[in-house]
């Protein structure tokens, strides 16, 4: 049982069951590691074979409901756990997609998917007679002798009960399940509107003295920009390549101001795709099901399965944060504001005027900027670096691997070994942003792992960024933050390929959410060692080492206006 817990049959749905042939998800794959045959999967394959998956996890759980048997660990919490493996198959592969590689049609399809997976979910952790078999397991767990990890299980396999509305009575459930159902979509709703508004918005510029202080870089990039659009000039657009280095180095105030209220305001000034009324239905929505479940807020309710464990401890470090932040913070903003002073403002800082004078007084202070340090971390070599860095941390190495199929010529996947040579995981990396891809960047498993017997069942893991892109004449050359984040996710997969259980529930990166980012913040630490970045930081044109000055700046910048982004986080 992974996020998806449950079933129903689907009668609403007109699909019927026959498309079954030539269908990839109702075979074995053939491919190696059995990854997913990207190449042989249709859009039209989703939809009946979420159909037959949810099917067959609704048998699957109809005979652990109707074994005559006394309920044990294994045949009903093991059992359990081991139903809906066809809907993780369909799944894993049809959320990344509408993450990384969206189209309308798999919009469409997830809109129509939604509702019915909650639904399915929710026959599941509503169902009495399975309840009550989880129950009186979870009743003996003190006489059982489980090792911690089947004590976990049985802990999650219970709560995930309770917490989804078990314990309800009959009219309470049918309120449950429409609340849900709304949730999930809205959900939904909500990021494909981010996503959509965010395409939406470009502007084209034609008159080059309007990007006054931009470097080369980013003209080219815009330029780019523009010719993908059949455009002359150079075009604007609200995705974080554009965004970011645009607000930091265009000297036009007006521009910088267009495009800052245009990036924060997405979603919220009328039109159709507006969030407000959905943010504030989701808002609703979980408040009452945290009511319903006896709980007084949605936090106290989501707090249960975190470390924090309640908002009290969460309020307490806020404050203490605050507290210790807020003078640092403040002496931060003045010191930009003197800078920008200093330097020909005659007006009170502007949300859209910070990154622009940070990062001038960034560089008089430090003499350090992101174009002195970018020819350094030209993509390739980062990626040598990263890797390199795993193989002396965890003796694990990378070995690309072309037969994988992928779902974009961009896409790479590697077969993950470790220091014997045996398999690992494989990896599949996606770096540049896309209209089909939604902003940021993450880690998800395309499929977990689990022990089956004594076979090992390993993970094939993704990690998506949207770094900068190489133009016509360079080839891409990150950031010092785009090699953070890097860093950052490749923490994440790291969690996801070492992974060592016997449950494919708790594997990986299924830990309190409070806990997940501890491998990615100890591998982001790495990012200015000195030993690190002389593995692989070379200038792309002139192949000099990063000389060890500019490390030592990397250093010394680091901590700058720290306590500013903390308030602001
Ligand atoms: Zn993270």
């Amino acid at each position: 049982m992974k996020s998806i817990k449950t079933t129903f049959i689907m009668a609403a749905l007109s699909v019927a069951v026959t498309a079954s042939a030539g269908n990839p998800f109702f075979d074995a794959y053939k491919t190696p590691h059995q990854t997913i045959p990207f190449n042989e999967i249709k859009t039209e394959h989703f939809l009946p074979a979420f159909e037959e998956a949810m099917k067959q996890q609704t048998q699957e759980v109809s005979a652990i409901v109707n074994n005559p048997q006394t309920p044990s660990f294994e045949n009903t919490i093991v059992a359990l756990e081991h139903t809906g493996r066809m809907l993780n198959k369909v799944s894993s592969p049809f959320f990344n997609l509408l993450g990384s590689e969206t189209t309308d049609e798999l919009q469409a399809i997830a809109e129509k998917v939604s509702p019915l997976l909650t639904e399915h979910s929710n026959s599941i952790s509503l169902n009495e007679k399975l309840f009550a078999r989880v129950k009186v397991v979870y009743d003996q767990k003190d006489k059982l002798k489980l090792t911690t990890e089947q004590q976990m299980l049985l802990q999650n396999t219970y709560d995930g009960f309770a917490d989804n509305g078990a314990n309800l009575s009959e009219s309470d459930k049918a309120i449950y399940r429409e609340l849900s159902k709304d949730l999930n979509m809205l959900s939904l709703q909500y990021g494909q509107n981010v996503l959509k508004e965010t395409n939406k918005y470009s502007l084209l510029i034609t008159d080059k003295s309007l990007l006054t202080g931009l470097p080369a870089d980013v003209l080219d990039m815009l330029a780019l920009n523009a010719k993908k659009a059949e455009k002359t000039g150079w075009m604007l657009n609200l995705k974080a390549t554009t965004y970011t280095p645009f607000m930091k180095y265009a000297e036009n105030r007006d521009l910088r101001r267009e495009l800052y209220i245009a990036y924060n305001t997405r979603c919220m000034t009328g039109g159709e795709f507006d969030n407000r009324e959905i943010v504030r239905k989701i808002a609703n929505d979980r408040l009452k099901i945290a009511n319903l479940l006896g709980h007084k807020s949605y936090a106290d309710y989501v707090l249960k399965h975190r470390m924090a464990e309640n908002k009290k401890n969460v309020y307490d470090l806020l404050d203490k944060l605050l507290t210790a932040y807020k003078p640092a913070a403040e002496k931060e903003y003045a010191e930009v504001q003197a800078y920008a002073d200093a330097h020909g403002a005659y007006f009170k800082l502007q949300p859209w005027d910070w990154s622009y004078y940070s990062e001038k007084l960034k560089d008089e202070k430090y003499a350090i900027n992101d174009e002195l340090l970018k020819p350094y971390f030209e993509l390739e070599n980062v990626k040598k670096g990263v890797f390199g860095l795993a193989t002396k941390l965890y003796g694990i190495h990378f070995t690309k691997n072309p037969r994988i199929p992928v779902y974009n010529p961009e896409v790479t996947a590697y077969d993950v070994t470790d220091e014997n040579g045996k398999y690992l995981a494989v990896l599949y990396t996606d770096f540049h942003p896309r209209d089909g891809k939604r902003a940021g960047a993450w880690m998800n498993d395309f499929k977990a792992q689990w022990m089956e017997g004594k076979i090992d069942s390993r993970p094939q893991i993704t990690i998506v960024m949207n770094f900068t892109r190489p133009t016509s004449t360079k080839p891409a050359l990150l950031t010092f933050d785009e090699l953070t984040t890097f860093l950052h996710e490749f923490g994440h997969s790291l969690h996801g390929m070492l992974t060592k259980c016997t449950y494919e529930s708790l594997s990986g990166t299924n830990v309190y959410r409070d806990f997940v980012e501890l491998p990615s913040q100890i591998m982001e630490n790495w990012g200015s060692e000195k030993e690190f970045l002389d593995g692989f930081a070379t200038n792309y044109l002139t192949s000099e080492k990063i000389p060890a000055e500019l490390i030592t700046k990397i250093k010394a910048s680091e901590n700058f206006n720290v306590a500013y982004l903390c308030l602001r986080q």
